[in-house]
């Protein structure tokens, strides 16, 4: 099938008279007629669910239809994109560990590696696109286990070159894991570039709607797991299962479930993954339009007298430009643009307030358009010199188009740019 068909069709198929629409299997548990049955999937040697905070059949259909769409051999669903990156790391990494990560990501995942790993005893390697393969290379040692990076990084808006970090982790032993949550797979696949892993915040495009926060992981199942010992010898606390010979190429993302899962518990409802199911259906009709408005909306703003740059890697003139046409399709560039106002902080304030149909929200890619100030909300405890240093500057609007009508969006805009 092809993505818009796997958008709608996968996951759930309907029996001869049952349900059309994927079910919502509100259930905790699982009955069985013997215990010799159940004990089977106590030994991970027969499918089927025992409890929901380990799989849901709700929650296994949106995972299924995830992973056709990334073309992955497995996946699953967690309870908020942070959650899924924890587990990404935790599920090869232990303490006295280390692994690298470029510093422009999301910051919610900065924090979760610089400040909360860093106490597990798990230390985050700061790497940038403007370092050298050798420069990166000096920070790798017999611990390093993994790259960590963003397809487009929020919110920076920079395009990874996922083939050149690929083959820079595979050279070194170790697999690239890919945050894909600005992208989709409906933008970008990167497991077609040689990444292995990729996570995502569902809760942003997947859902679209703003309704639930969600998160994703989906192995590729390509990584040859031959230097991790948490995958190829036996697990104590499953009855001495060895996952990759067990499990072969989905050693990955059965160990994050039956072992990080069942302990954690970061768990959707099944609820929450009928909602994203419900975002999924359409995710390849938005991403489109989110694109071509976004497009529009960077186009404008770049001829704008009272516009002082317009980052979108969409644009022909931008930086990232060319590893935009590589790696999203049709050059989509997905739906968040970054500008600055003339008059600092000062005129993207006036900017912001001045809006009527976006909203000022901390939320970013939904279908309904919205603004952040970072300068003046999730990084506000910096001095303007501190902000510059983070690469924020002052007057920085991260601007999340949605799917209203392009020349509404871009009325409001220019209403409100006035104003500046
Ligand atoms: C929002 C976001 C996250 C965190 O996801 P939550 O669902 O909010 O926990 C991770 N990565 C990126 C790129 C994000 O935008």
């Amino acid at each position: 099938m092809k993505k818009e068909t796997i958008c709608v069709q996968a996951g759930y198929e309907s029996t001869n008279g049952g349900p059309r629409v994927l079910p919502i299997y509100q259930s905790t548990t699982y009955s069985y007629e013997s215990s010799e049955e159940l004990a089977k999937l106590f030994d991970l040697s027969k499918d089927g669910h025992m409890y929901s905070r380990i799989s849901n059949p709700t929650v296994e259909a949106v995972e299924k239809k995830v992973a056709a769409l990334e073309g992955g051999v497995g996946a699953m669903m967690t309870s908020s994109g942070q959650a899924a990156s924890l587990i990404s790391v935790i599920n090869i990494t232990a303490s006295g560990e280390n692994f690298l990560c470029f510093s422009n990501l999301y910051g919610g995942t900065t924090n979760l590696f610089a400040v909360t790993l860093k106490k597990l005893g798990i230390e985050a390697r700061f790497i940038t696109y403007d370092m050298t393969d050798a420069q990166i290379e000096e920070l790798i040692d017999d611990k390093t286990r993994l790259m960590f990076a963003e397809t487009i990084a929020n919110p920076s808006l920079e395009i990874l070159d996922i083939e050149h970090y690929s083959s820079l982790a595979h050279k070194n032993g170790i697999p690239l894991i890919v945050d894909n949550t600005f992208a989709t797979p409906v933008l970008c696949r990167p497991f077609e570039f040689g990444a292995d892993i990729v996570v995502h915040s569902t809760s942003k495009y997947m859902d679209g709607h703003a309704e639930v926060v969600g998160g994703m992981i989906v192995d590729s199942g390509s990584f040859d797991w031959k230097d991790y010992p948490c995958l190829t010898s036996p697990d104590e606390s499953y009855h001495g299962v060895i996952y990759t010979e067990q499990f072969g190429r989905s050693a990955y993302i059965t160990k994050a479930r039956t072992q990080l899962m069942r302990d954690l518990g970061s768990t959707p409802s099944p609820f929450s993954a009928f909602l994203l199911n419900n975002g999924l259906e359409t995710l390849h009709l938005r991403m489109e339009r989110h694109s071509r408005n976004a497009l529009e909306v960077a186009k404008h703003l770049k001829k704008h007298e009272k516009v002082a740059w317009v980052n979108y890697p969409g644009l022909e003139d931008d930086r990232h430009h060319a590893l935009a046409m590589k790696y999203l399709d049709n050059g989509y560039a997905s739906g968040v643009v970054s500008f600055g106002t003339v008059n600092g902080k000062k005129g993207a304030t006036v900017f912001m307030d001045s809006l009527k149909l976006a909203k000022i929200c901390v939320h970013v890619a939904d279908l309904r358009t919205c603004v952040l100030h970072p300068a003046s909300t999730t990084h506000r405890q910096l001095t303007d010199e501190q902000l510059e240093k983070a690469g924020i500057k002052p007057e920085f609007i991260r601007f999340s188009t949605g799917i209203e009508n392009i020349e509404d969006i871009i009325a409001d805009i220019d209403q409100a740019l006035e104003k500046v």
